[in-house]
């Protein structure tokens, strides 16, 4: 799943590649993709095609593509969505949901390779395009917003919920997902059940610190390109996991602080958490 680090750097992308340019013609495979923005497939081709993208912005792990007068292409990536460039002529690959064609050549196409597809693609008005897209209206984006340390003490406590589930929440953080909250967790050296309203003032900034770095050292190890057309995993085929990871997907493993194993915990359906028992209090 692509987390707000790996989409900062597609949206960097998109704007060198896409922005400035017109859609020329659209392709739908599946037809899910396009709800519940449009009722079908015609009503998304017929929104789209002739528009030119004019910016390219990003709030939590959502793509925001301005066509202006007031209209908005939204790309959700879902859980296993990704973006790549391709030529105009590029055949679409068995995993490929939309290819959209651009007037002066070049394609992008949409890919997951899932029986039935996460990803979700529509056009929507400018002005409430966020909530749109599901993002709350309260939620903060810790690399857009860029709060100060003082700001996001207040918001740890007003939001007073669990770290970890406080950090996976869409309506209050936009864009982490498992990954990184388990990896700002450990950087911060805080337990994924410390209530975030109990923190003092040094743990609040260790917090604050660790989101910081955790986010920069992700967008550095993501820096791929949209030509690398494989979906950014964070475990290989082989289990291997990605090298700039401290926590996540390593239970087992030695700590790199303690050297004590990674344990792997159950938090609720479908949310677990990566932690060391001992350096996280
Ligand atoms: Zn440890």
């Amino acid at each position: 799943m692509l987390e707000l680090p790996e989409v900062e750097v597609l949206r960097k992308e998109l704007e060198k590649e896409v922005a400035g340019k017109r859609i020329k013609d659209v392709e739908v495979r599946s037809p899910g993709v396009v709800r519940p923005f449009h009722r079908n497939r015609p009503d998304f081709t017929k929104a789209l095609e002739g528009r030119k993208v004019e910016a390219v912005r990003r709030r939590g792990r959502m793509l925001f593509l301005d066509l202006g007068e007031g209209a908005t292409w939204i790309i959700d990536p879902g859980e296993g969505g990704s973006l790549h460039r391709e030529t105009a002529a590029e055949e679409l690959a068995e995993d490929t949901h939309l290819a959209v064609r651009f007037t002066i050549g070049g394609a992008l196409h949409l890919s997951e390779a899932a029986e039935e597809p996460t990803i979700r693609t529509g056009i929507v008005p400018t002005e409430g395009a966020e909530e749109a897209a599901g993002i709350g209206p309260d939620a903060i984006d810790l690399l857009d917003d860029n709060p100060t340390w003082m700001e996001f003490g207040r918001f740890l406590a007003a939001a007073n919920k669990p770290l970890k589930l406080l950090l996976v929440d869409q309506q209050i953080v936009a864009g982490l997902g498992p990954v990184y909250s388990d990896e700002i967790l450990w950087e911060a050296g805080l337990r994924h059940d410390h209530p975030s309203a109990q923190l003092s003032t040094q743990e609040i900034r260790r917090l604050y610190r660790a989101t910081q770095e955790v986010i920069v050292a992700a967008m550095k190890a993501a820096g791929s390109s949209l030509d690398d057309a494989e979906a950014e995993s964070m475990i290989d085929d082989d289990g291997e996991v990605a090298e700039h990871l401290r926590v996540y997907g390593r239970d087992g493993l030695p700590c790199p602080r303690c050297r004590r194993p990674i344990k792997r915990t159950r938090l609720r359906k479908g949310v677990y958490t990566y932690h060391c028992e001992q350096c996280m209090i």
